[in-house]
């Protein structure tokens, strides 16, 4: 059940040390909303220690940066996620964060793992930047939010929005991007941190573009092993910008980007992708979750990769037939 966002400010003002957490594999929105959450308490209260865990992959620095958290920073202090679905999935020593007072959860995934002590989930609003926000909005009257802040949560909103493309735009959600804007950040230099690529990264997204697999049902893929990542030289955050690669050929319907995971060889972390056939089926099938249209999952093998498309191009077929 959702707090109201008065109880939840309430909370938050009793506490001297408020730290923010957020996923693993940080994107801009898990980045933006924790950094943007981070900011608006900072300038709201000056006094409070207002900490940022987990680690910062290096593509997305133009985000900010992490602190240095310890074990003793948990003692009676609140602890804050963002944009995490799941318990497991937090980015941070668990062991600290159960030494607490209290836990606190924004987020826009399914609410499944009702983790926190007190949460507000929208799983509606485009991005938890947009649940951030509204945060902010309904105390207003109480809460700081400067240009530093602003930029950080549009951000996770174009992030999120796939720069306001995707199904989850709203016209709240423009109503927010336009008052974000309207703090005089340079928005076209913040594009550019979303489009520009390096150049092994363009090499590699070329490699893609010629190498996926498509079925007759619509769904493609394709598979990265170990070897491809270190012939192009690129590390396994660098492919974020690929996964959308296969959306944009004509015809393709959902779709697989299977990446060799560093920490177990032969294993496989799957990112799949959607245009209307609900993926994250299979995704919780496969020790994962999401959103229904974007979500991520993980293969023991190549052969639970290769039985994931399967499952997908049945959905797919499925999903037709009932549309029909
Ligand atoms: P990704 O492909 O990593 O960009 O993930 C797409 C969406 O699925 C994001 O909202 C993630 O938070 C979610 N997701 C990715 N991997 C998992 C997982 N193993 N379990 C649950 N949710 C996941």
């Amino acid at each position: 059940m959702n707090s109201s966002f008065t109880e939840m400010y309430e909370t938050i003002k009793k506490y001297d040390t408020i730290i923010i957490h957020r996923h693993v594999n940080p994107d801009p929105d898990a980045l933006g909303s924790q950094g943007g959450l981070a900011t608006i308490l900072a300038e709201s209260f000056p006094e409070k220690r207002i900490l940022k865990a987990g680690g910062t992959p290096e593509d997305l620095r133009f985000l900010g940066q992490m602190d240095r958290v310890v074990e003793s920073d948990y003692e009676n202090a609140l602890v804050i996620v963002t944009d995490t679905g799941n318990e497991p999935r937090i980015d941070g020593e668990h062991e600290w964060m159960k030494k607490a007072a209290c836990w606190m959860k924004f987020d826009h995934h399914p609410n499944e793992d009702h983790y926190a002590d007190i949460e507000f989930v929208n799983d509606e609003a485009s991005s938890s930047c947009e649940v951030i926000y509204e945060f902010y909005d309904a105390n207003k009257e109480h809460l700081e939010l400067t240009k530093k802040a602003a930029y950080l949560l549009y951000a996770g909103i174009v992030g999120d929005t796939g720069r306001f493309l995707f199904n989850n735009t709203s016209s709240r959600t423009l109503e927010i991007a336009s008052h974000l804007i309207s703090f005089g950040f340079d928005f076209t230099q913040l594009n550019r941190h979303f489009i520009e690529k390096k150049e092994k990264v363009a090499r590699m997204s070329g490699y893609v573009e010629q190498n996926f697999t498509i079925n007759e049902a619509g769904v493609a893929y394709i598979i990265i092993t170990q070897e491809i990542l270190d012939q192009f030289g690129v590390t396994r955050d660098e492919t974020s910008s690929m996964v959308g690669i296969m959306g944009n050929v004509e015809g393709v319907k959902a779709w697989g980007f299977f990446i060799e995971r560093g920490d177990q060889k032969g294993a496989f972390r799957c990112r799949l992708r959607s245009k209307k056939a609900p993926i994250v089926e299979v995704a919780r099938r496969h020790d994962g979750g999401g959103h229904e249209l974007a979500s991520g999952a993980n293969a023991a093998n190549i052969d639970e990769v290769h039985q994931i498309i399967d499952e997908i191009t049945e959905l797919v077929h499925r999903t037709e037939e009932e549309m029909a």
